[in-house]
């Protein structure tokens, strides 16, 4: 792919809703919340759009998966929500993606970004999302982090450089 100057808020919000009423149209039974916050502060960044929008698109999906999961072990008060937030310190561009699902124990944190790896049922999980993602924020000069909690949930942070020609 070509990098591109993009307004980065547009384009993570083209891709959460893309990813959101997806899975909306494939799961009758799925109701879980989307709450975005994006920093207005943010202006063009230099990226290969379709790469990062997969990135973001993958990120949801598997937030979405997480909550749904940890839908079928809770009470009904259990409010399953997704939040994507994009911010900018300095020159770094963050886009955060974090769930309330059903986290991870360090034991699967530790090989989520390696190809293949799922904990998903056969043919519902390639296990290649992650490490793709990782490949092509590190391809943009940036990094691919994550925190997680066994049943309190997971959050991705995206950095990429808003300068990195
Ligand atoms: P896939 O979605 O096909 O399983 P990924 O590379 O996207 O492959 O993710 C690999 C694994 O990482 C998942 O199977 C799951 O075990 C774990 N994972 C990823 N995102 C989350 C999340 N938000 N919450 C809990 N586990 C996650
Ligand atoms: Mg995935």
């Amino acid at each position: 792919g070509v990098k591109e100057s993009i307004k980065m808020n547009q384009l993570v919000d083209e891709y959460v809703r893309l990813a959101y009423h997806g899975l909306r149209a494939k799961d009758k039974t799925f109701n879980a919340s989307l709450e975005t916050d994006y920093d207005k502060t943010i202006e063009t960044v230099n990226i290969v759009p379709q790469d990062i929008g997969r990135v973001v698109l993958n990120l949801i999906t598997n937030a979405f998966y997480a909550v749904s999961e940890r839908k079928k072990t809770e009470s009904s008060d259990y409010k399953p929500t997704v939040w994507t937030t994009t911010t900018k310190e300095g020159n770094t561009i963050k886009i955060q993606v974090k769930d309330n699902g059903m986290g991870m124990p360090k034991a699967i944190r530790e090989k989520i970004f390696q190809p293949f790896f799922t904990t998903k049922p056969t043919g519902q999980g390639t296990g290649l999302g992650l490490s793709l993602s990782y490949d092509i924020i590190k391809a943009h000069g940036g990094d691919l982090s994550v925190s997680s909690e066994v049943n309190k949930g997971t959050e991705f942070i995206i950095s990429i450089p808003s300068t990195n020609s």
